[in-house]
């Protein structure tokens, strides 16, 4: 216990519990370690997703928590898919999630010259071979589950012919996949990754930060775990499809002379309904422009959900609500949501904006007529304010909100002949309307009644309930684009589909021109920044800078309303 004594654990920290953090906190108390360092160890072959932010989460808190270190390295062994533009926006979206990696950037290429140095190790020790069967062989000398898998022809060179082949690898004297080093462990073992894994496979590809100097890259697993013991790293966190990885993990560390053994976790991934965390499959809808790119408010990459109208706050808050834990789990969107939508409720201005705008032309009004109204920016807070709204002669409310029939009870909106309450405004009655040739309604004439401002109804109005619908005035109403989103897949359990153009769902943006309140260029002071607000009655939105060009205001809906 009295190493445990030795870490201070201040108390807005002390939030986070999970079965890593009882190992950690046993570990402490037998001594094992009296310092913690986590890692973030994420490939550069494409942007963050949501899973990943359940990883930065869980590596970066840890650290916090016990004031120890987590490490952002990047796995960066496979030049073939990696690149600098994914290693700068990984960056930017940790950054942007809140959290900060501890002292440099680390990248698996620093170590490539230690790495080759234990790769000699195995072989010297005997652990080590080249061989020249071909990937297909591999594979098929490799056996299954329920078959034990067959010697390579070329397993028991001597420890000096291996020596001589592997740095002919390292010169370029073989073509690719013509040779590759494998470990010599055990070609019967129960766990396949044990049957003499592949070490190093020759690429002639420029690597972005270590050009032509090499053309044999290791293999993540030889890769990640002396990373993970150079560093110093005491907890390496990954996730469940590695479980029979750690047995490769813990191999490789007791083979070579290296002191540290860092020891590996593993806890399940996070799987969102409807949407797919695997960035080899996003990259499958970049590639295919069924999205416009990595951070497509549509995409559950971090980047995506920026541009959507989530906060970093409302991430960490979803992250810490999963936990985590071994149990594999599909989660609905609307948890995801719920973080976000608590927040928004409390923080976001009201406004009016029309979606599907009907004109509506006041009657009782002289042409041109307009006064302005007050309104709260938010229902029940006052700090947020007022604003005044123009009310005037002609009007716009959604096509949705009127009805030239109606039957349904239910439906609590305009109905011709009818009376619905303008939100804090007045009570109109729907008198006529006018088509045009194809039969849709183009203008309803209207009256309104003047002692209605902010006030019940009057008893004569027989006690009925008067619905409540948003409108904006046609006089200084702003023109305005609305994007509306919905889920890329039309199945939920989509991370287990091979085809995914199958299920993409053709509705998942659809763009609508509409009116918005003047009122938000009062609210909008800033090009750089972000605004949320919620539209009565259509949902969240927030602004889109990416769209300025357009000339016109660009309003993403984050999500509807509940
Ligand atoms: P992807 O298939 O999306 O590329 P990956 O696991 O190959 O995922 P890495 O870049 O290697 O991606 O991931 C870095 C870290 O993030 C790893 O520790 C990995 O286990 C973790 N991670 C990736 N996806 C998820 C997820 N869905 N839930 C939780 N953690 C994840
Ligand atoms: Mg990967």
């Amino acid at each position: 216990m009295s190493f445990m004594r030795k870490i201070t654990i201040s108390t807005d920290k002390a939030h986070i519990n999970n079965f890593i953090i009882q190992i950690i906190n046993h570990d402490l108390a037998l001594g094992k370690h009296t310092y913690i360092h986590t890692r973030f160890a994420p490939e550069p072959n494409g942007y963050l997703h949501i899973g990943h932010a359940k990883s930065i989460y869980l590596n970066f808190s840890i650290a916090n928590f016990y004031n120890g270190q987590c490490n952002l390295r990047f796995d960066d062994t496979n030049p073939v898919k990696e690149n600098i533009e994914f290693i700068e926006a990984i960056k930017n979206d940790i950054l942007w999630l809140g959290f900060k990696w501890s002292g440099q950037i680390h990248y698996s290429s620093d170590y490539f010259d230690q790495l080759y140095e234990y790769a000699k190790e195995l072989i010297v020790n005997g652990l080590a071979y080249v061989d020249y069967l071909s990937y297909d062989k591999i594979r098929e000398y490799r056996g299954t589950l329920t078959q034990p898998g067959t010697n390579s022809p070329y397993r028991d060179r001597s420890v000096e012919e291996n020596l001589t082949l592997f740095e002919k690898m390292r010169c370029g004297e073989f073509t690719e996949g013509s040779a590759c080093l494998r470990a010599k462990i055990d070609m019967k073992s129960p766990f396949i990754v044990m049957r003499d894994p592949v070490l190093y496979r020759i690429k002639y590809n420029s690597h972005h930060r270590t050009g032509t100097k090499w053309c044999i890259y290791p293999m993540y697993d030889f890769t990640h775990c002396i990373c993970d013991a150079i560093e110093g790293i005491t907890h390496s966190l990954c996730t469940l499809e590695f479980q029979d990885n750690r047995r490769l993990y813990d191999w490789i560390l007791d083979n070579i002379s290296i002191d540290n053994h860092p020891r590996q976790y593993e806890f399940s991934r996070l799987n969102i309904e409807y949407t797919i965390m695997s960035k080899r499959k996003l990259n499958i809808l970049v590639n295919n422009n069924i999205v416009e790119g990595w951070d497509d408010p549509r995409m559950p990459t971090i980047a995506g959900l920026r541009n959507r109208g989530y906060t970093a706050a409302s991430i960490r808050e979803f992250c810490r609500r999963i936990g985590v834990t071994k149990q594999d789990h599909n989660i609905e969107i609307a948890a995801l949501e719920a973080c976000l939508r608590e927040e928004l409720n409390e923080s976001t201005p009201r406004t009016m904006a029309v979606i599907n705008p009907i004109k509506i032309i006041i009657n009782n009004l002289p042409v041109g007529y307009h006064e302005k109204i007050v309104m709260p920016n938010h229902p029940n807070k006052t700090d947020m304010g007022t604003r005044q709204v123009t009310f005037s002669s002609e009007i716009y409310i959604d096509c949705s909100d009127f009805k030239e029939h109606n039957t349904n009870k239910q439906y609590k909106r305009l109905v011709l002949g009818q009376k619905v309450r303008l939100r804090h405004a007045y009570v109109i009655t729907a008198e006529s309307l006018v088509k045009n040739k194809q039969g849709d309604i183009t203008v309803v004439y209207c009256s309104y009644d003047p002692d209605t401002l902010n006030k019940v109804p009057k008893k004569s109005d027989s006690n009925k309930v008067i619905g409540v619908i948003h409108w904006v005035s046609a006089i200084d109403g702003i023109k305005s684009e609305f994007r509306l989103y919905d889920s890329i897949f039309t199945l939920p359990n989509i991370n287990k589909i091979d085809n995914l153009m199958l299920a993409l769902n053709k509705q998942s943006l659809i763009i609508r021109h509409g009116i918005v309140e003047a009122s938000i260029l009062n609210l909008v002071h800033n090009n750089d920044k972000l605004y949320r607000y919620q539209f009565e009655r259509e949902g969240y939105f927030c602004t889109d800078n990416y769209y300025l060009n357009k000339c016109i205001p660009v309003f993403h809906r984050i999500m509807k309303l509940k």
